[in-house]
């Protein structure tokens, strides 16, 4: 290894620089108690407790438990809590709950829809891009969303432990072109704030690593995931952070989620969003606008609006290109142009996400 294990933090710690920094009020008081850990340990992972939860009558359990067996369950209580009660089609609830439709094997969707195997090139390093690098530091997420691309990957043999975060190091350190990490996963943030800490600072020792940015959808559905630790380790660290959240309805903000995104904002982190374009969930214009007003007002930008990944097992979420073109098209003719993401899709061997023109 050719670089020192401390670098030199670029800004003041938070303690030294104090932010206004308000204990979270505004939860569910039963959830209060608890930090973002057991909130998770907590989380729902059964189809009829779902269910039963959001006043659905249960249906097509059999089905339901079998989509299960390749693709879990898993959605925490605040995630639930945002769900309208006796709502068969919430747009919170129709991305976690499974469907018979992921039974079906339809031509076109497959388990691999962006080829990752081919720039997996080591344990828990995928490198597609030119100047930067996807870490996948974690194997699981807070939640499972049933369009995800990545609900096939093999994470089992991307499962990394210390030694492999070493090598990760090591390839970012020879590669003088790589200027930006990017910690995504599963989600990035079900490491504890300490493991977090540890990576980083390991990862500031290398001298061309300018920008660190990282992917996640944990504090959206386990909003209490926003530590003043967490925040305070991004504040004082020597990158230029991002975060990159993963925000589909509008209904998804909340205010507590909302009070731990300001805290970033004030820390100087750059928060933006991408989304999915999902049948039944987010494609229309009215939501999308709903969307990217209320995410500006949380002091997110909306960054990017990605059409389905063909995944196998989420047909029934995809919408039609010319479709997502007419959706996008409205947005560009309501909005003001920093409020409407860009359209892109994601293939397989290309430099970069290809917009959807
Ligand atoms: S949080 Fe992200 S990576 Fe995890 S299941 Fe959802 S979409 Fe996939």
């Amino acid at each position: 290894m050719g670089f020192s294990k401390s670098a030199p933090r670029k800004r003041a710690m938070i303690t030294e620089t104090p932010l206004v920094i308000e204990p979270l009020t505004d939860i569910n008081p039963v959830l209060a108690q608890y930090s973002w850990n057991q909130v998770l340990a907590g989380a729902t992972r059964d189809v009829e407790s779902l269910l039963n939860q959001v006043d659905i009558p249960i249906s097509e359990l059999n089905q339901r438990q079998q989509a299960c067996l390749d693709f879990p369950l898993l959605v925490p209580q605040p995630f639930i809590d945002k769900m309208e009660k006796g709502n068969p089609n919430d747009p919170l609830l129709l991305q976690v709950l499974p469907q018979s439709a992921e039974l079906e094997s339809v031509e076109g969707f497959i388990n691999d829809p962006l080829a990752e195997k081919h720039s997996n090139l080591q344990k828990g390093l995928i490198h597609k891009y030119h100047g930067r690098v996807l870490v996948l530091l974690s194997t699981g997420c807070a939640v499972n969303c049933r369009y995800c691309f990545r609900r096939h990957f093999p994470y089992q043999e991307n499962r990394i432990g210390k030694n492999d975060w070493q090598a990760i190091l090591d390839y970012v350190a020879e590669d003088t072109s790589i200027e930006e990490l990017i910690l995504s996963g599963g989600d990035p943030l079900m490491l504890s704030d300490q493991q977090l800490e540890r990576f980083i600072t390991q990862a500031e020792a290398i001298p061309h690593l300018e920008r660190l940015r990282i992917h996640t959808r944990l504090p959206v559905v386990i909003p209490q995931r926003i530590t003043n630790k967490f925040v305070d380790i991004l504040h004082s660290s020597r990158f230029d952070c991002a975060i990159v959240l993963h925000i589909n309805h509008s209904n998804e903000l909340d205010p507590l989620l909302t009070k731990g995104l300001t805290k970033l904002k004030m820390a100087g982190i750059s928060l933006l969003n991408q989304a999915v374009l999902l049948r039944g969930i987010n494609d229309s214009v009215e939501s999308q606008i709903r969307l990217s007003k209320s995410l500006f007002k949380a002091g997110i930008l909306p960054y990017y609006l990605h059409v389905l990944d063909k995944v196998s097992g989420a047909h029934h979420f995809d919408i039609d290109a010319t479709e997502a073109k007419r959706i996008h098209k409205q947005l560009l003719l309501k909005l003001s142009g920093y409020l409407v993401p860009k359209l892109v899709r994601e293939e397989p061997g290309k430099g970069s996400k290809t917009p959807v023109l």
